[in-house]
């Protein structure tokens, strides 16, 4: 691309979804390690920005130690004559899209869940100043979204002055979430499609529904319906809803057929509620992973920068990667936080009643609306430490989803009986959307697949020991 030409690296589409290793950086931006960091979008009245201007503030990447990691705050403020603050959203998602762009250098996640890595090699070419970035961003934004007529953008890089502007980054996300709450679903015929992180996980589509955020929780339906508008060849299109399959697992026949164009055959079918059968897809930048807890039938939710291992013994990192990849994975589920607000949470497993663990952090951002009788029945990092402690606690609140407890009693004690008469003394013993087994140096995925069994033998690992 000539109009790089001042830049000391390649900038183009074929570095999206480049991955930099800790061995090979030069510097680390935000990420897991410091709990400060944002990305925000500003749309301002004309006369207070100045196109084209690059502001540091703190120490520029050349007066960065290598291997270290370090605050960042990124303000992009834009004016144009019709420029809209409903826009702010898609003006701040394209931060991650266009500096994946550039060679050496990678964006994940959003808003305050910032991560971003340079690569020694790229610094070594000469991409050693924030300079250069905010060019590259400059540049994009000017040609791929004409709305916006003058851009100036600041890389704020002193820990006390992003220490400083983090709340009010904060109460600009949460003003931006709050207006799109209220429209339902039902009440709109279009949803909007997001691609933008095909380039991570190729089968990933995420349908953006008013009561389904994106799984990054960076693009609500009305940014959606926005960044269509003014970029329709975009990575944001348009899905017309069509009919209405099954009201309660949030499923359309348009969503269908977008997905499975979009994914060129991968994904067939998508259930919007539900983390079972045929869940929404997850990528990579997702804000938290639902995970199902099978001992207790319930949910786990852990969001990315939970540090501690979760109830059933895992981190975060390990959640998301059996969650990640543009897959439909039986009980694991990429989402936003902002879905965790919404009335369609997890609607079809039975929301909230299903929840039985969660980090206090979340509980706190989230409390307003769990259902006033059974906040306090779910645990977190506080109350309980692992999966007995867990059953004990749920016990002793009485949460919900203990009527699941006796019903699978229940069903353990009248399934042979209806086995013999429907599946000639065969039950079904395991089902799965997608199914991968591991034989020989082969990988055999079973899609839709049910396992049957003439006879289920539980038995636990200490009697075993013990015979
Ligand atoms: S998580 Fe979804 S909405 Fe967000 S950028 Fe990626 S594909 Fe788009």
């Amino acid at each position: 691309m000539s109009m790089f030409e001042d830049i000391p690296v390649d900038v183009g589409v074929i570095y999206e979804g480049e991955r930099i290793r800790r061995n090979d950086m030069q510097v680390e931006l935000g990420g897991p390690s410091l709990k400060e960091k944002f990305e925000l979008a500003k749309v301002k009245p004309m006369n207070e920005v100045e196109d084209g201007k690059i502001t540091i503030i703190g120490p520029d990447i050349k007066d960065m130690e290598e291997g270290k990691a370090y605050p960042l705050g990124i303000l992009v403020e834009a004016s144009g004559s019709t420029l809209e603050q409903a826009l702010e959203g898609v003006i701040e998602r394209r931060i991650h899209g266009y500096l994946n762009f550039i060679e050496g250098f990678m964006h994940l996640n959003q808003r305050y869940d910032i991560w971003m890595r340079l690569g020694k090699k790229a610094f070594q070419k000469g991409l050693n100043s924030f300079t250069y970035i905010g060019k590259v961003l400059y540049k994009l934004f000017k040609s791929e979204l004409p709305i916006i007529e003058k851009v100036q953008i600041t890389f704020i890089t002193d820990p006390a002055k992003v220490k400083a502007l983090y709340p009010s980054a904060l109460e600009d996300y949460e003003a931006r979430d709050a207006k799109a709450r209220g429209l339902k679903d039902e009440e709109v015929d279009k949803f909007y499609g997001c691609v933008l992180c095909q380039s991570f996980a190729p089968s990933h589509v995420c349908v953006i529904t008013p009561q389904r955020y994106s799984n990054c929780g960076a693009i609500s339906w009305f940014d959606g319906r926005a960044s269509a508008q003014i970029d329709p060849k975009g990575p944001v299109f348009a899905i017309e809803r069509g009919e209405l399959i099954d009201t309660e697992k949030g499923e359309y026949s348009g969503v269908n057929e977008a997905v499975k164009k979009r994914t060129l055959g991968d994904v067939e079918q998508v259930w919007l509620y539900t983390a079972f059968d045929h869940p929404h897809t997850s990528c990579g930048c997702f804000e938290a992973v639902a995970f199902y807890i099978p001992e207790v039938e319930g949910f786990g939710v852990v969001n990315r920068s939970f540090k501690g291992v979760t109830v059933n013994g895992l981190p975060f990192s390990t959640l998301a990667d059996s969650t990640a990849g543009g897959r439909q994975i039986d009980g694991f589920h990429g989402m936003s936080i902002e879905y965790m607000r919404s009335k369609k949470f997890l609607a079809a497993d039975d929301g909230w009643n299903r929840v039985v663990w969660l980090p206090k952090e979340v509980k706190e951002r989230v409390k307003d609306f769990i259902p006033a009788d059974v906040v306090d029945k779910i645990a977190t990092e506080e109350d309980v430490q692992n999966i007995d402690g867990l059953k004990a606690f749920l016990k002793e609140k009485n949460h919900p989803v203990m009527a699941r407890w006796t019903e699978a009693a229940a069903v353990e004690e009248t399934a042979p009986a209806e086995a013999t008469a429907e599946e000639g003394g065969i039950i079904p013993v395991a089902s799965a959307a997608t199914l991968p087994i591991m034989a020989g140096g082969f990988k055999i995925i079973l899609k839709d697949a049910k396992i049957y069994a003439k006879k289920v033998i539980i038995r636990s690992m200490k009697d075993e020991k013990k015979s």
